[in-house]
């Protein structure tokens, strides 16, 4: 507690009276709990908040997280945590809290249930899901003191679920380590192994590292760019999914890598074109998210750098205030747009361009929610470029017909042909990654038609043709 108070102190001093009360409500209600360590029960809700507290959180998400598992296991009420704090606490306290039995008693239909009301969180307010992740963390970091069969339960449904929900809101920071400490379960041999080879490179990896980055820390002091260098080890859980992918050690292109963080936006491109004066970058590695940010905000320039030994390292290149963003994804806004924090994550949320698959998911019955969340919202995705080079981010699969009715009805309906990297396609074709598509429209066409229906990959898309031939017959 004192910790998470001296966090406060520096960034939010008016919210400690508010924060010390929540903490007493909360400590007498878990009196007597204890968690699995053995440790008495609030040190968990503490942890959660401090998790909190490290990205900067409003005062109410900081109470609600020393609150977060009191409706779950007190016998408080909504009401009464409204009446104590206020009505935004009490929404966000129960928007964290599971169904139990008690609620829906078949496990099955509660966990349809329980997601159904996280994904719910995602669309009403944002710091529900950046709650259950800090709760999903602690709960993973302290896994060690549950039995063998929990820990494989937990780290499964971490991997599938929160890691990327982590992803979607861009916390990066957070779903690395969710990723590390899941993997830590899920395969132990195979992450001690890695883990273990990784030490053995590090002193030889760390040194390229420390002199390329004394080299452009020289060359970019001499424009006097303000900026940060720090050498960025990859997870091992991303190490480890490469290799499993077929690819060996030594051809993973971001292995070792360096995040250079400068002032400004020009300053970045000016940094690019110093350091490529230097090194040798490998072409078709070079990266603009600042142009062309990531759907989840994430902006950078990546580039892959030859070292004078032949190694590669990839280069991040960013402002300070993108670099907040590429660590705690929508949460940045606590820090960047402070109280504005909640409207600017809303409206962020609100434009996401998984927005649509997820308010058809919501809609759908409960024997198709699960599978739609997982294909359509929590499932990689496939970018491509429409004509005036957007990017659009679609579940893999998804053929030119979810991506015309992602672009918006009016374009899915007067669809009459397909240009995909200059040559024609049908309407089927399935979108490969970086596609450059054209989508012809004729406002004289006769719409979507029936037979595009299992041509589609998205049930999204799927609704808005069944929709379209409903109203026109
Ligand atoms: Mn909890």
């Amino acid at each position: 507690m004192e910790e998470l108070l001296k966090k406060l102190e520096e960034y939010n001093p008016e919210e400690i009276e508010r924060v010390k009360k929540a903490y007493e409500f909360a400590s007498s209600l878990h009196e007597g709990q204890f968690r699995a360590s053995g440790e008495p029960y609030i040190t968990h809700p503490v942890c959660v908040a401090s998790i909190l507290a490290d990205m900067h959180a409003d005062g109410n998400t900081i109470i609600a997280g020393l609150l977060h598992d009191v409706l779950e296991d007190t016998n408080t009420t909504k009401e009464d945590i409204a009446h104590y704090f206020n009505e935004t606490v009490a929404s966000l306290v129960d928007g964290v809290t599971k169904f139990d039995k008690k609620d829906i008693p078949s496990r099955e239909d509660r966990n349809v249930a329980n997601t159904r009301k996280l994904i719910t969180g995602m669309t009403d307010d944002v710091r529900i899901i950046i709650i259950k992740l800090a709760d999903r963390l602690h709960n993973m970091r302290t896994l060690s003191f549950k039995p063998l069969e929990k820990q494989k339960e937990n780290a499964l449904e971490t991997m599938e679920l929160f890691v990327p929900l982590a992803y979607h809101i861009g916390a990066y920071r957070i779903k690395s380590e969710l990723e590390d400490l899941s993997l830590y379960y899920l395969d132990n041999s195979g992450y001690k192994s890695l883990e273990e080879q990784m030490l053995k490179l590090k002193p030889e990896n760390d040194a390229i590292l420390e002199e390329m980055l004394g080299t452009i820390k020289r060359i970019i002091e001499d424009k006097n760019i303000p900026h940060e260098i720090k050498m960025r080890t990859k997870n091992i859980y991303g190490i480890y999914k490469r290799l499993k992918e077929g690819h060996k050690l030594s051809d993973i292109h971001d292995l070792l890598a360096l995040k250079v963080i400068v002032d400004e936006v020009s300053n970045c491109y000016l940094t690019l074109g110093l350091i490529h004066g230097k090194y040798h970058p490998v072409n078709n590695r070079f990266k603009d998210y600042i142009c062309n940010p990531k759907t989840n905000n994430y902006q950078s320039l990546h580039t892959t750098l030859f070292t004078p030994q032949g190694r590669l390292v990839q280069t991040q290149i960013r402002a300070f205030d993108m670099d907040k963003t590429a660590s705690f994804g929508v949460a940045a806004f606590w820090d960047t747009e402070k109280g504005n924090a909640f409207n600017v994550m809303k409206d962020d949320m609100d434009n996401s361009q998984v927005k649509p698959f997820i308010k058809n998911a919501l809609n759908s019955s409960d024997d198709e929610f699960l599978g739609q969340i997982k294909d359509e919202v929590l499932s990689e995705k496939v970018y491509v470029y429409t004509r005036e080079g957007r990017v659009v981010e679609l579940p893999i699969g998804s053929t030119v017909i979810d991506l015309a009715f992602t672009l918006g009805d009016e374009i899915g309906n007067t669809m009459v042909d397909v240009i995909v990297n200059n040559r024609h396609v049908q309407v089927d074709y399935v979108l490969q990654k970086n596609d450059h598509v054209e989508i012809i429209t004729d406002p004289l066409s006769f719409g979507s038609r029936a037979e595009w229906i299992p041509k589609a990959h998205t049930s999204y898309a799927k609704a808005r043709i069944i929709e379209f031939n409903r109203r026109r017959a």
